[in-house]
């Protein structure tokens, strides 16, 4: 499991985004469903005019999105910590 929650960033002027759902695929490869990855994806909106958001995979964990190169930027600091 993740100690810390996700993080996905996205670039200036996109307002939809696909990734994969990390917390998903770590409790995937924990009961050997390897190639179930696939299905491990987040989907969510970001508008323009805002700087951050969240979004929520079909298993219910929670993904914080971050508009890039505004002022939301400092919070990558935290990203890996
Ligand atoms: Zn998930």
């Amino acid at each position: 499991m993740l100690a810390t929650e996700q993080t996905v960033v996205l670039p200036d002027r996109v307002t939809s985004f696909t990734a994969v759902c990390h917390a998903c695929l770590e409790e995937q490869l924990a009961t050997l469903e390897e190639d179930s990855w696939i299905g491990a994806r987040v989907s969510g909106e970001l508008w323009l005019e805002d700087d951050t958001g969240w979004a929520t995979c079909a298993r219910g964990h929670r993904v914080r999105l971050i508009r890039a190169g505004r002022s939301g930027e400092h919070l990558l600091g935290s990203r890996y910590g």
